[in-house]
């Protein structure tokens, strides 16, 4: 595939920005080995063997000295500083050879470990694209590895996961899906599917001849173990996304009600603004809290309420924003300052199906502690008539009964952990390509319902298969791949 791509031989720093013990400059491609050797003073890179580690310098040799290079006595293992000219030095390192096929990119390969300086990386960066190597795009290591078919494409992507991986749950499911987990499950079927598709062509090619080779009750019933395998993919979404982008919580209320301090008390830090004057958190603050290895994004929205203040009225219109997209809403009352019907209509406002609610009388410090009241049960019968616990009495500024609030929390990701499916989908990519795919593989079902003809079938099959192929990128295009290995770093 696209061997064109892959002549050049490329070289970036590979370990994180910024000065540490050590830094790894990676090389791969055809020339990866000779241009190393022609920066390097040790043994002979060229004659190594594969999968070792050589220690030397990186020099960058004068033109006298690479003139010279055939007579200097340098490819030996004792090789000492001394006897390299300070202005050729540039670090002592330690090399790492990889021939092809057995490397990452599948290509030849070297790591060059540097003492983790900046300014020696892009000194050493430097001799390396003077003896012919270049500067590598974002992603174009692991593109290579997918373009010499070492990985498939939902692999490539979930190395992409991993790096960006912050807590343990996105972590797990990153490795399955490096593993080959969707790919896999996808694979399979779409191999069936393949063979039913060359019977309906062998079929087609029999033309007027009245034979049928592939079987309509047996592909019906294969279409039917595709839809459910697809269906529970896609179900999974819901929760591969929670655990890879966190689940964005809303805090809500009137203004004074006590978002900010529920918040603080939440995080245990004072990070939003607090104060007693009503309409003050203006902005949208954003902050993550990590419950049993899961995030949830904590969005502390300015006070719902009409108001004529122009930056007011800025922060009200974002936090309806955010509303919209959060799947769980905290929203908070207290019973000096709100009346049943207000809340009630609030809430009526924001509820959807895949919305959680949450609600949340604060201030129960004031009253004592807390007792179901009046305004609760009216809310309650109103709001949630089938439902008990639905409204957690709190006091945000003693940080009482936050610990209720966090397991509710850990619920919600525990519900939707609950799927069918093996593997968690949490690549918005895929999430598609699996939507497209459901779609397809209906048509293929509508299309034997109705008899039509054949030729339609097998259209419609081959759509179908080119959908599946998207997720492992059996069926990409240029455009899609460039964008997938963008969002790459450097380096990757
Ligand atoms: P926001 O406008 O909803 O963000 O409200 P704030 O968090 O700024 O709180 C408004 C006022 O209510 C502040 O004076 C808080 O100290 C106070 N407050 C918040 N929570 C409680 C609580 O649980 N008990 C009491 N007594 N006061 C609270």
């Amino acid at each position: 595939m696209n061997n064109h791509l892959n002549q050049d031989t490329i070289c970036a720093i590979a370990t994180a920005n910024g000065i540490g013990a050590i830094g790894i400059i990676r090389i791969s491609g055809e020339k990866s080995i000779e241009i190393a050797q022609k920066c390097f003073k040790g043994e002979d890179l060229t004659k190594v063997s594969s999968h070792t580690v050589h220690y030397g310098f990186i020099v960058e040799k004068s033109q006298e000295s690479s003139a010279k290079n055939e007579d200097l006595d340098i490819n030996h293992l004792s090789i000492n500083i001394e006897e390299i000219k300070p202005d050729e030095l540039i670090d002592e390192v330690m090399v790492a050879v990889y021939k092809a096929p057995k490397t990452f990119t599948a290509e030849d390969s070297v790591e060059i470990s540097y003492h983790g300086s900046p300014h020696i990386a892009k000194k050493i960066l430097e001799v390396l694209v003077k003896n012919g190597a270049r500067l590598a795009k974002a992603g174009e290591f692991t593109m290579r590895a997918f373009m010499n078919g070492r990985i498939d494409l939902a692999q490539a992507e979930s190395i992409a996961d991993l790096i960006a991986s912050e807590n343990e749950a996105s972590r797990k499911v990153a490795l399955n899906q490096l593993k080959g987990g969707i790919s896999n499950e996808i694979s399979l079927l779409r191999g069936e599917l393949l063979n039913f598709t060359s019977f309906l062509e062998l079929e087609l090619d029999f033309g007027e001849e009245d034979v049928e080779f592939a079987d309509r009750t047996a592909l019906n019933a294969l279409l039917d173990k595709i839809e459910h395998k697809l269906n529970s993919l896609i179900e999974s979404f819901q929760y591969g996304n929670a655990v890879k982008n966190g689940v964005e919580v809303a805090i809500i209320g009137k203004p004074n009600a006590g978002k900010s301090t529920l918040l603080n008390a939440l995080l245990k830090e004072e990070r939003a603004i607090v104060s007693d004057i009503a309409g003050t958190t203006r902005d949208t603050i954003e902050e993550v809290l990590h419950i049993k290895g899961n995030a949830f994004r904590f969005i502390d929205t300015a006070g719902l309420r009409e108001t004529a203040d122009e930056i007011e009225k800025i922060g009200v219109a974002k936090a309806k924003e955010k509303i919209a997209s959060a799947k769980i809403l905290l929203y908070l009352y207290d019973e000096f300052d709100s009346s049943a019907a207000e809340v009630i209509s609030f809430i009526k406002e924001f509820e959807r199906k895949d919305l959680k609610i949450i609600l949340l009388h604060n201030k129960i410090d004031l009253n004592g502690g807390y007792f179901e009241n009046e305004l609760d049960t009216k809310i309650k019968n109103a709001l949630f008539p089938d439902v008990t616990n639905t409204i957690i009495g709190i006091s945000a500024k003693n940080a009482e009964s936050v610990e209720a609030i966090k397991t509710e929390l850990s619920h919600y990701i525990e519900d939707l952990k609950d799927t069918e499916s093996n593997v968690i989908v949490t690549n918005q990519r895929h999430y598609e390509a699996l939507k497209n795919s459901l779609s397809a593989i209906n048509l293929v079902k509508e299309t034997i319902a109705s008899q039509i003809s054949s030729e339609l079938l097998a259209f419609e099959l081959r759509n179908a298969l080119e959908n599946l192929g998207e997720i492992s990128g059996e069926f990409t295009n240029d455009e899609v791949l460039g964008n997938i290995f963008s969002k790459f770093c450097i380096g990757k």
